[in-house]
């Protein structure tokens, strides 16, 4: 098992923020990334190099892994040919395991289950009389979900009633979905966690995340997830990346339901990436979750993951980042920008992280 020595060459699959944070990650060990992407993206700026192609095209990208050491995953919805292709080529960290399981919502529900993790009762939704019944089996209110390329809260419908089932269907395109119960939780965290090509795991604290409109609006750290509570949270993300043979980082989001429930906590999705609620360990920790993925990939030993002082971190979505300005002038403001020129509704144009001395270890 050799460590991909500084001047490797880190193929990226997909080029958006997530991609450019990496590269500025790899940059500072050493390390080049070459991006593959259908499109421009915020990566490219930062980036030693990049091919525009469609990931459909699986000559073009086993022609791009040619040219690099070993392949990443920036975004889950890359088509699995496209990884089949770079996999004939190069390793591909995290795997296409992974990826298969993040990117269909029923598999991922069925693979969490078999783990003996707790989820939210689901369902299959292939048709009227599917939902039907599954409502029937489930009550309401819950929440009909597309199977894949949901994302943030898109191509989701919340059934409250029966009645709302009529056109729920329709409203998803008729797509093959899924429905789940809704939970009743306290409040949402996320594992975020490491682990590298010897097996070896590490996690970062776990954050309070907060939503709007289904996006992750913050995420706090110090959390106020009970430390018992804590412990088993980090135990199901270690279950599902030994089960994955993972690599790389891996976020596990997950439903505080309270601590006297029969199961404290449900899992709600698995993201085979670097995650939005990690995004304050580039302030508040030596080494942030971008470096520790690049490390893992390149097969070097995960760094610590300890968190140095206390962070809040909000994201910009949209016009927020027209508060550029007031956040740059604002001494313990972290601001981060990712390069996109156009703001529109529900864009994650960047972040900024308000950091404070460390209240609890
Ligand atoms: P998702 O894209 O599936 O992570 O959903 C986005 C957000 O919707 C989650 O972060 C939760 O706030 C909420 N949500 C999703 N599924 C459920 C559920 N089964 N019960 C309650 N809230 C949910």
């Amino acid at each position: 098992m050799s460590a991909l020595p500084p001047g490797s060459v880190i193929g990226i699959l997909g080029g958006g923020q997530l991609g450019r944070m990496l590269a500025i990650a790899a940059a500072r060990l050493g390390q080049q990334v070459h991006i593959y992407s259908d499109a421009t993206g915020p990566a490219f700026d930062v980036a030693s190099r990049h091919t525009v192609g469609s990931y459909e095209d699986t000559d073009a990208v086993a022609a791009w892994a040619r040219e690099v050491d070993v392949v990443t995953y920036e975004f889950e919805n890359v088509p699995l040919s496209a990884v089949a292709a770079a996999a004939a080529v190069n390793p591909v960290r995290p795997g296409a395991r992974a990826l298969e399981v993040a990117q269909d919502r029923l598999v991922e529900k069925q693979f969490v289950a078999s783990l003996g993790l707790p989820v939210a009762p689901f369902a299959a939704i292939d048709s009227d009389a599917d939902l039907t019944r599954a409502l029937q089996e489930i009550g309401t209110p819950v929440l009909l979900k597309t199977r894949r390329l949901g994302y943030d809260g898109k191509g989701q419908v919340r059934i409250k009633t029966p009645a709302r089932a009529a056109t729920a269907l329709d409203e998803i395109g008729r797509a093959p979905a899924i429905v789940e119960g809704f939970v009743t939780f306290e409040y949402e965290v996320s594992v975020i966690l490491v682990r590298g090509l010897d097996g070896h795991t590490a996690s970062y604290d776990i954050p309070l995340n907060t939503h709007v409109d289904g996006i992750l609006a913050t995420s706090t750290v110090p959390g106020p997830l009970p430390a018992a509570i804590t412990k088993q949270a980090v135990e199901f993300a270690e279950r599902v990346a030994v089960a994955l043979e993972y690599v790389g980082v891996l976020a596990v989001e997950l439903f505080f339901v309270g601590a006297d429930a029969n199961t404290p906590l449900v899992v709600n999705e698995i993201a085979p990436r670097v995650h939005n609620s990690g995004h304050w360990t580039l302030d508040a920790c030596a080494v942030s979750q971008f470096e520790n993925h690049i490390r893992a990939v390149s097969g070097w030993p995960i760094a610590s993951t300890d968190r140095q002082v206390d962070a809040v971190m909000s994201n910009l979505i949209g016009s927020d980042i027209n508060a550029w300005q007031s956040l740059a002038a604002e001494s313990s403001a972290c601001l981060h920008v990712y390069g996109k020129r156009d703001a529109r509704p529900g864009r994650k144009m960047g972040h900024f992280t308000r950091i404070s001395p460390k209240t609890q270890s």
